[in-house]
């Protein structure tokens, strides 16, 4: 007999902010913090510099068309392989197209060795990372009260049990918007709370009709003057009436509810309440268990509460993967309800990993090769690293001083992009130690006598293959 407990909507639980959403691998990210978008005007063709990108016009106009295969639903079964040396804008392609699907759309980038985990199976990290990457965006209809309270006051009754001491049977509310006052008569549990809030006749409040939960926006303009409380924040009047339904829309994954479905925790923030979608006693994710998920997420989507978001699921190094694992990618890609596959590679010709024979361009197994539209970065000039450089310079707020950007465009064209990218950094903690608000010409000369860039250190490497003293 099937394990899992009937779905019920979510509509009448209130979900606080959810904040354990998947921004673990954000780290990742931050790098690519410049780039908004693939930069393409309406008709698809790129703009110069657009949205953080620089050159790469092709690899962005190619990306846009997988964009719009997307958006009308005919790219499933299929998956984009960008190819190209490293640091060549790869991932920020994958991230770009992300931003281009929509916002809050879950982009899951992951390298090929993850998969060789000594705890996990090399399938199960592929599936996850799937999972990961499909979004689920639950609407939920809350009921408050909001206004600043203008009255509190607690009627207190015999309490019959004891006979002697007083208990508070309700509490009168007074609350006003700029549309007028409302008495409302509440629960004593939610006294309790306005006491532990140390809610103040002046406080802008609200107060959640189904849980109870109350909460201090702030305090009044009215009562600016007149009282003076830490934390001070004046706020205006609620505009509409008292009473109202907000609309709230919380963001989380299907890998998210994976495992809290593996590991219930109980509890009134979102994850637990969703984490008891389906009973299990289990404190591992299965098969069956994402299936029963999928089985409440499903009767979510259709009684409208919920809406799927796929999003981006980004493989880099793809050919570090091996034979085992591109089969049950090719299955993976075939799942209904799968992202968008983006694959990521610098190899040429290599042999299939797990295979002894097989070799195929890319290290790709030829089946899975064509189900891709291949897509290639070129690399760089010097004035096209310089851009680049100026742009990240200024996302991490350094200023850089005369002739550093020729120089590090230099670097750059001598040795990579990333190279380049990578001594601002180090370059600036320099620049501070010597008591510069911004980087020098010396800083960047003296991160070249401490530090080698590949080139230089391969350079060093003898005849003998070992390194020269
Ligand atoms: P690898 O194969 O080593 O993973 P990659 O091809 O994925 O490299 P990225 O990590 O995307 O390269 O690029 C390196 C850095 O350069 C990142 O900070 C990225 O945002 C930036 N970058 C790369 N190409 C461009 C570009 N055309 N415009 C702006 N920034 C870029």
């Amino acid at each position: 007999p099937s394990t899992s407990t009937t779905p019920t909507p979510p509509t009448h639980n209130a979900f606080p902010p959810l904040s354990t959403a998947s921004v673990a691998r954000s780290s990742r990210i931050a790098p690519h913090s410049h780039i908004k978008a693939l930069g393409l005007t309406p008709e698809g063709f790129a703009t110069a510099d657009g949205a953080g990108f620089v050159g790469q016009n092709n690899a962005r106009e190619a990306c846009g068309v997988a964009v719009e295969l997307v958006k009308s639903r005919k790219f499933s079964g299929r998956a984009l392989l960008l190819v190209g040396a490293p640091g060549t804008g790869k991932t920020a392609l994958a991230l770009a197209i992300s931003h281009e699907l929509g916002a809050k759309v879950p982009f899951c980038p992951m390298v090929g060795s993850e998969v060789y985990s000594t705890e996990v199976k090399k399938t199960e990290v592929l599936a996850e990372a799937f999972r990961r990457a499909i979004g689920l965006r639950i609407k939920e209809t809350k009921e408050v009260y909001e206004g600043e309270v203008t009255e509190l006051t607690p009627s207190e009754s015999e309490n019959p049990l004891s006979g002697y001491g007083k208990t508070v049977s309700h509490v009168i509310v007074g609350l006003k918007t700029v549309k007028g006052t409302k008495q409302l008569r509440l629960d004593p549990t939610i006294y309790e709370a306005i006491l532990k809030e140390k809610i103040l006749v002046g406080d802008v409040i609200y107060i959640e009709a189904n849980t109870g939960a109350v909460k201090r926006v702030g305090r009044s303009d009215a009562y600016a003057s007149s009282y003076d409380l830490e934390s001070e924040t004046y706020v205006p009047l609620p505009k509409g009436d008292v009473h109202k339904r907000k609309e709230l829309v919380q963001d989380v994954t299907l890998g998210d509810l994976d495992a809290a479905n593996a590991r219930p925790q109980g509890g009134q923030d979102i994850m637990s309440v969703m984490g008891s979608l389906v009973k299990s006693g289990r404190t591992e994710v299965t098969e069956k268990l994402r299936r029963e998920v999928n089985k409440v997420v499903q009767s979510y989507v259709d009684q409208g509460v919920a809406e799927v978001v796929p999003g981006v699921v980004f493989i880099d190094e793809v050919h570090m993967l091996d034979i085992e694992c591109f089969t049950y990618l090719n299955a993976l890609l075939e799942s209904p309800m799968a992202p968008t596959v983006i694959l990521a590679t610098n190899r040429g010709n290599s042999l299939v990993r797990g295979t002894t024979d097989i070799v195929a361009p890319h290290g790709i197994p030829t089946d899975l090769l064509d189900r891709c539209l291949i897509v290639k970065t070129d690399g760089y000039t010097r004035d096209q690293v310089a851009k680049v450089v100026q742009l990240r310079a200024n996302t991490e707020g350094l200023k850089l001083g005369e002739g550093v950007i020729d120089r590090l465009a230099a670097e750059g064209e001598k040795s990579s992009l990333r190279y380049a990218i990578q001594l601002l950094t180090p370059a600036s903690i320099l620049a501070r130690l010597s008591g510069r608000d911004q980087i020098g010409l010396e800083d960047i000369g003296e991160m070249n006598e401490l530090f080698l860039d590949a080139k230089t250190s391969a350079s060093l490497i003898g005849q003998s293959g070992d390194y020269a003293p």
